[in-house]
């Protein structure tokens, strides 16, 4: 069956990135058809919005998109069209695996970490945030509900139950956020109770970071609250050689979009050098969420064989090639 997926080719590096992982999807036969359509500043130039209704309504009507990164004007007040996007269609997970490849210049073997950060609430989603006219004071709330934690842990017990992961670990800082954090840990130990068959544990943010460092070989899955995932999944990409290497699924109970967690790499876009296996990988998650677990596999190991090979490496990964000669690198494999 031929599924239509939204795609948003994006800005900066986006639409060069996004056509090596299409053109992937195309080789490794799919079966995909695409709608495509624009966001971010591109959608800015082209139709004076950075969301505009048209895109809207393709990702609502085929559920599933495959996105580049976005570039959010500096200040003028324009909102994170990303966290627009994630609350409009109530993606609240957003699943952030790494995995070690040899062949990166990552410090070491044998990464294979999921973080899942609940999406929509917490001090990410941008709540309250003003600051006083003379500029000496500034807030933002941060707002979480039993509800949001239940939904988030839930979805990670599963996650681990399904790809028979051992252990889920919930990250926090109820010892200082009592309220925010505090209920994110009652919530934390009451779901945990659920799935006895899965070690359960529970650590203090800081402490996660540290002993991520030290030793990522002992995590697992981690599931945690907005900002401190997002924090913490870019922490962990490091550890796998950087956010070249970070696909991000971003999952609601009707939609999904799937996207390379780095950004629009102004710095090198246009110029034939971004290393397009974030969404690549990105693509993979996509491919196993719809049904396509052979394709996915497929891809994977062409990319898996094409990195580990060092053929076709671009800068990021050690070498001298594009984006263009990676890509065909992999095609070459599929
Ligand atoms: P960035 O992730 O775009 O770049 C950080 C560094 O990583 C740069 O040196 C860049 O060259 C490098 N890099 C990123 N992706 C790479 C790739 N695929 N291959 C090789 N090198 C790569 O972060 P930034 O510069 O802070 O942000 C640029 C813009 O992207 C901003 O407008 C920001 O808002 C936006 N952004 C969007 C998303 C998204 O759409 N999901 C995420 C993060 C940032």
């Amino acid at each position: 069956m031929t599924s239509r997926i939204t795609v948003i080719p994006g800005d900066g590096i986006g639409p060069d990135i996004v056509d090596a992982a299409i053109q992937i999807l195309d080789k490794a036969g799919c079966g995909l058809e695409y709608d495509y359509v624009d966001a971010g500043l591109s959608a800015f130039e082209k139709h004076g919005e950075l969301l505009p209704d048209h895109t809207l309504a393709t990702l609502d009507k085929n559920r599933i998109a495959l996105k580049g990164p976005l570039t959010t004007p500096m200040g003028g007040g324009f909102s994170s069209i990303n966290v627009s996007l994630r609350q409009h269609f109530g993606l609240f997970a957003n699943v952030r695996p790494v995995v070690s490849f040899q062949g990166t210049q990552a410090r070491y073997q044998d990464i294979d970490i999921i973080t899942v950060r609940e999406n929509t609430e917490g001090m990410y989603s941008g709540l309250g945030q003003t600051t006083s006219r003379d500029g000496s004071e500034a807030e933002a709330m941060s707002k979480v509900t039993r509800q949001g934690c239940q939904r988030i842990l839930h979805f990670a017990y599963e996650l681990a139950r399904r790809e028979g992961r051992k252990k889920v670990t919930a990250v926090h800082k109820a010892n200082i956020l009592k309220s925010t954090s505090g209920l994110f840990l009652a919530v934390a130990r009451e779901v945990a109770a659920e799935y006895p068959e899965i070690e359960s544990e529970e650590m203090i943010v800081d402490a996660t970071c540290m002993k991520l460092v030290m030793n990522p070989e002992n995590f697992d899955v981690l599931v945690t609250t907005n900002l401190f995932g997002d924090i913490i999944s870019d922490l962990c990409a490091g550890l796998v050689g950087g956010l070249g290497m970070a696909p991000g699924a971003n999952i609601g109970a009707n939609h999904a979009i799937f996207e390379a967690v780095h950004g629009s790499a102004p710095d090198i876009a246009g110029k034939n050098l971004a290393n397009p296996s974030s969404v690549i990988l990105a693509a993979v998650q996509m491919l196993e969420h719809i049904g396509q677990a052979d394709n996915a596999a497929r891809i994977l190991t062409a990319l898996r064989d094409t990195i580990e090979s060092g053929d076709r490496a671009t800068a990021d990964l050690g070498g001298q090639h594009g984006t263009t000669d990676f890509t065909q690198a992999v095609l070459d494999r599929l």
